[in-house]
């Protein structure tokens, strides 16, 4: 026992996808227009498979179901957390996400609130964050005529960036970027304008112009995230975000690097660089795109080499 739950991520075809998850992570793509590879995920749309030890070949969702002492006896009927990794080879459409009492009364599931760690950018690639309208009115009235100029605002954007897109707030990755996103564990999109793009059978995507104006945050407040660094012996680790839903971390790390657990169960992500992880049960090769999850009964752990990492744990509410 003491396992780390190394997963099997799955790699999802989006009409704005690239190559960029095999030619970056190595992953086997089905086509060359994978836009998402869902990396640790209970959700029933792309649930990620335990590769090693006494759960190997079940689903998260189902370990979570059956084994709630791998992630601490905590409560909640699903995982609560999704983890993705996005190529955006073309712009993805204008969105935004509900909150969990809409998301629970029209859709039947949570809402969604998530964040972005930006992986890697094109010179001059933009997102979507927020939007200029002063009210409701507003908002419908511009989304109604178009006028996505004037009212959706564009942000620039590098690598080691970071976002928090609290449910509420119109969003959208632009072409030329990938980023690592972590999220409630929901699949719930109320897409705002999609460039007029047509689907595979020549049909526009469907647009949910009444449920976004419902649910857009109006006016816009940009959230605060509060950014710190904290230097270890061989590690720095950078907190993103605390909130009610997640916490997320960068774990840089040069040489030997020991931790200590805080939180229930941790989900981490290797984004660059090769190394080790050892824990009591023994040694685990690590490296670009390796997904896991420290379960609770693994307190502390060390990993060793040159790597960049994100981690989160569940947030206080979770
Ligand atoms: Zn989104």
């Amino acid at each position: 026992m003491n396992e780390p739950l190394f997963l099997k991520a799955v790699l999802q075809e989006k009409i704005w996808g690239g190559t960029k998850l095999h030619d970056v992570f190595n992953y086997d793509l089905p086509s060359d227009r994978v836009g998402e590879c869902w990396s640790i995920s209970a959700h029933p749309n792309g649930p990620s498979t335990v590769l090693n030890g006494p759960y190997e070949g079940m689903t998260l969702a189902e370990v979570w179901k059956e084994h709630r002492d791998v992630f601490g006896n905590v409560k909640g009927d699903v995982f609560p957390l999704l983890t993705k990794i996005l190529d955006a080879n073309d712009d993805l459409s204008v969105q935004v996400h509900p909150n969990d009492t809409y998301g629970l009364e029209h859709e039947g599931e949570l809402g969604k609130t998530e964040c972005w760690y930006v992986i890697d950018a094109d010179e001059g690639a933009e997102i979507v964050y927020g939007h200029h309208a002063k009210t409701k009115e507003e908002l419908e009235s511009m989304i109604k005529e178009g006028k996505w100029t004037e009212l959706l605002r564009r942000i620039k954007v590098k690598k080691g960036d970071f976002f928090f897109v609290p449910s509420g707030t119109i969003h959208a990755i632009g072409a030329g970027i990938m980023i690592l996103e972590t999220q409630q564990s929901s699949d719930t999109t109320y897409r705002v304008y999609d460039y007029n793009r047509k689907d595979d059978t020549g049909n526009p995507r469907e647009l949910h112009i009444q449920q976004s104006v419902d649910v857009t945050t109006v006016p816009h407040v940009d959230a605060e995230t509060g950014i710190t660094t904290t230097q270890l012996e061989n590690v720095e680790i950078t907190t993103y975000v605390k909130t009610d839903f997640f916490n997320v971390y960068q774990w840089s790390i040069t040489g030997n690097a020991v931790f200590e657990a805080s939180a229930p169960y941790t989900l981490v992500t290797v984004l660059e660089g090769e190394g080790t992880l050892l824990v009591e049960s023994g040694e685990y090769p690590l490296t670009k795109g390796t997904n896991f999850i420290l379960p609770n009964d693994i307190k502390n752990w060390t990993i060793k080499g040159s790597l960049q990492i994100i981690a989160s744990t569940p947030g206080t509410e979770m």
